[in-house]
């Protein structure tokens, strides 16, 4: 490895957007000595509170990103979606952004995302796009129905998807995403859904930490186990498939791909996040390294560090929804041995909004699973006090 590109500590990791992910990096980098700048138009944010400076600024402000970048060594996001001319000043100004630009512009929208995939061969849901009313006819009698439409620019968590379960829905399905440009896929009967969060690092030394179970409820993660209850070949592809795509993007960094497991026991993949994801977060308790601690490597040149498993885990999502009836029970919560709890930061506690999550580590999934879906339960309890 050449050591000029090693970027030790106390150098400044830049990270673009100030959520919960930029929050749990730096948590992970700065016990390891690095210090961390955040930039995104919001104050006091998840990410800035654990920051050593927070840049408030509109992300198309680009004399204010230059400065930023100016005093920063290495600049990632936890935000893909303002990436490209990001890239294009850090470029400017000789400071490496990792993941790369060309991977940001690749998964930062569907269509883009997709036709690399089938491109590189990798198995994905059949689709088709649609820019016009023509198109999305044309998209319907070659996908066939059920499908979901979504929006080709990255909505998340569900934002920009509709469901049609025939063809005659079409059209209003179309209206409701906003007549967007969209892609058609075919709606996939899955018997589970499955991702591998995994690492490469400068060098294209690649870690992973196997695969990873995960229920969606209304389009958002609910829960994760791992390690996934499957089959130990399909387990044997999935990583496969996360090494293929991380190679044939040339990611530095961490990505995430989420999978669905048909029930003929196919993979296929649903997309890619160029960054640690939510389903990645049970690494933190159950893994030697925690995607968070492997992203500040990756990035910074450094070695990757070993995801051996130590024990089972479950992770349960707390979204703004816990806080309808008051401030959540932790205590009752925290009172169900194994569970720890991780809460972001974040001011409004409103519906839908990813404002922590509880990780539960036990003898196997089951028991996992078990724990940390009565300590979330337990956080509806009348409190003692
Ligand atoms: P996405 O935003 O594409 O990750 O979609 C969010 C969730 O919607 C997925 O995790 C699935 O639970 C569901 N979903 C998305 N696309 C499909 C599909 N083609 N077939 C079945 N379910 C889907």
């Amino acid at each position: 490895m050449n050591h000029k590109t090693i970027l030790p500590p106390p150098a400044v990791i830049g990270v673009f957007g100030s959520g919960q992910l930029g929050r749990m990096l730096a948590l992970a980098a700065r016990r390891m000595g690095y210090r961390i700048h955040t930039f995104s138009p919001e104050r006091h944010s998840p990410t800035g509170q654990i920051a050593d400076r927070e840049v408030c600024a509109a992300y198309d402000d680009l004399d204010a990103v230059r400065d930023f970048v100016r005093q920063v060594a290495v600049v990632t996001f936890e935000f893909e979606n303002v990436a490209a001319e990001v890239a294009q000043v850090a470029a400017e100004e000789g400071v490496p952004v990792r993941p790369g630009g060309h991977v940001l512009h690749t998964t930062q929208q569907r269509l883009r995302e997709k036709r690399f995939l089938a491109a590189a061969g990798l198995p994905v849901t059949p689709f088709a796009d649609v820019t016009t009313e023509a198109e999305l006819s044309a998209a319907i009698a070659q996908i066939g129905a059920p499908a979901v439409l979504k929006t080709a620019a990255f909505g998340y968590d569900g934002k920009g998807q509709a469901r049609i379960d025939d063809a005659t829905q079409a059209l209003t399905a179309w209206e409701a995403i906003g007549r967007q440009e969209a892609i058609l896929e075919s709606f996939v009967d899955f018997e589970r859904e499955l991702s591998v969060v995994a690492a490469r690092g400068l060098d294209g030394s690649f870690a992973h930490w196997g695969v990873i179970e995960n229920a969606h409820r209304h389009h958002i993660l609910d829960l994760s186990t791992a390690p996934a209850a499957v089959d130990p070949r399909v387990a044997d592809a999935a990583v496969a498939l996360a090494r293929s795509v991380l190679a044939q993007l040339d990611v530095v960094g961490v990505l995430c791909v989420e999978m669905f497991l048909d029930h003929r026991g196919r993979l296929l993949i649903n997309e890619l996040a160029p960054r640690p994801h939510n389903s990645g977060h049970l690494t933190i308790e159950a893994s030697a390294t925690s995607q968070f601690e492997q992203q500040a490597r990756a990035i910074c040149g450094l070695p990757l560090g070993s995801t051996e498993m130590l024990r089972p885990a479950a992770m349960a999502n707390l979204l703004g929804d816990l806080w309808e009836q008051g401030e959540p029970n932790w205590a009752a919560a925290l009172a169900v041995s194994g569970v720890k709890l991780h809460l972001y930061g974040k001011q409004a506690p409103r519906g839908g909004r990813k404002m922590g999550h509880l990780t539960a580590l036990a003898g196997t999934i089951e028991d996992a699973r078990a724990k940390v879906v009565q300590a979330r339960a337990a956080l509806s309890e009348a409190s003692a006090i």
